[in-house]
């Protein structure tokens, strides 16, 4: 079945407040939608990525190049097709001889990331079967999160705020949260830990994230200290800057138990797979909208597997739910329960998510099985 045109629509709606996490601000919720038009009227789309400063180059290398490139192809050789792309030679550039290239090519991975991703869901309706029922159909529901725990910005004191939102996290019918850490003092952020477990009890998941805030030698402190206090912490994500992630990691995890949760940010399954082997970590929180799409989160979660390591997703539960749900090796989807960080998730998607008991259910129609509101569209679509 051939692909007739690929298009794509770049979305952006501003924040009502700033959310501060462990190293970074939070003002605006961009996406993109992809569309994958199929010469018998199929269409595959998906919205993904959120990602404002690149938007416009992203968009350009899926309009200029891949669409181009896959025009005429048959939509279902997946393998073929997201090799084509990977190894499609392209130069954005902006190299430069005492730079990293790390920035084009996250640009490009992000371009592959949607195509492939649209993709999908067209093979999805192609088949007229849900995408999780392709890729493996393990459950049909899949236990939430709530990313959130974002430092007050209001005065208000940092231990209260973190109960309060854990209550309204579980209100909203989470079964845990992921908060954020790593921008005040280890004592400070233990105490707001020790807040959020009391508030939740026992049952509760509580998982922490320092956004690639710490040296090892903080990081291993606030782990010991975590364990010593018994605060069940289910992981600890991205504890260590950026220039430290094999060994530094390695370090860590010959001094705690509590697993290590890293990847949201990688674009290579080769680094995936350099993060296990050499860096010793847990779990995997791959982001199919950055590393290339469904089709290398897939294989990157089989390699995962066979390496006793689990797979976590990074937001975008549209897709994530379905690939939390093909694989045995999978935890938990995240969404943020307060609806002013993530007012997208409540206005693209007709009739999404559907949250009963801590879980959401995978939705059942072919594809990724989501309908986009139209006004919403126009709304926030950023103009040429
Ligand atoms: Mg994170």
């Amino acid at each position: 079945m051939k692909i007739a045109h690929i298009d794509c629509i770049a979305l952006d709606m501003n924040l009502s407040r700033e959310f501060s996490g462990g190293t970074y601000k939070v003002t605006s919720r961009p996406t993109i939608i992809t569309r994958v038009h199929l010469e018998n009227g199929i269409v595959g789309e998906i919205y993904g990525g959120d990602e404002f400063h690149t938007q416009k180059e992203i968009v350009a290398v899926i309009e200029d190049e891949f669409a181009p490139l896959l025009a005429g192809q048959d939509v279902r050789d997946f393998q073929r097709l997201w090799e084509l792309m990977f190894r499609h030679p392209l130069d954005l550039g902006n190299r430069g001889l005492h730079q990293l290239d790390m920035h084009p090519r996250g640009i490009i991975m992000q371009a592959i990331s949607a195509v492939d991703n649209a993709m999908w869901d067209a093979r999805g309706k192609l088949y007229g079967v849900p995408v999780y029922k392709l890729l493996g159909g393990c459950r049909e529901s899949v236990p939430v999160i709530s990313i959130g725990g974002y430092y007050p910005d209001n005065g208000s004191d940092p231990c209260t705020a973190i109960a309060e939102e854990v209550n309204q996290v579980k209100d909203a019918g989470c079964i845990g949260i992921k908060m954020k850490v790593g921008r005040v003092s280890l004592e400070e952020d233990l105490a707001r830990v020790r807040a959020a477990r009391l508030a939740g009890g026992e049952d509760f998941v509580l998982t922490v994230d320092a956004n690639q805030g710490w040296d090892p030698l903080d990081a291993i402190e606030f782990c010991v200290a975590l364990e010593q206090q018994n605060l069940n912490v289910r992981w600890m994500e991205e504890p260590l800057k950026w220039y430290d992630q094999i060994d530094g990691h390695r370090l860590l995890a010959t001094k705690t138990n509590i697993p290590i949760n890293v990847g949201q940010g990688e674009i290579s399954g080769r680094a995936c797979r350099d993060l296990i082997k050499h860096g010793d970590i847990n779990i995997l929180n791959l982001d199919c909208t950055l590393c290339g799409g469904v089709t290398e989160w897939q294989k990157v979660a089989a390699m995962a597997g066979f390496m006793n390591v689990q797979m976590a997703h990074h937001e975008e539960p549209q897709i994530a739910v379905h690939l939390m749900a093909a694989n045995p090796h999978a935890l938990f989807v995240e969404i943020f329960a307060n609806r002013t960080r993530d007012p997208l998730l409540w206005q693209l998607p007709d009739g999404f998510p559907k949250i009963t008991d801590g879980y959401m259910a995978v939705p059942d129609e072919p594809g990724f099985g989501i309908s986009f509101n139209s006004e919403a569209i126009t709304k926030y679509t950023v103009p040429r």
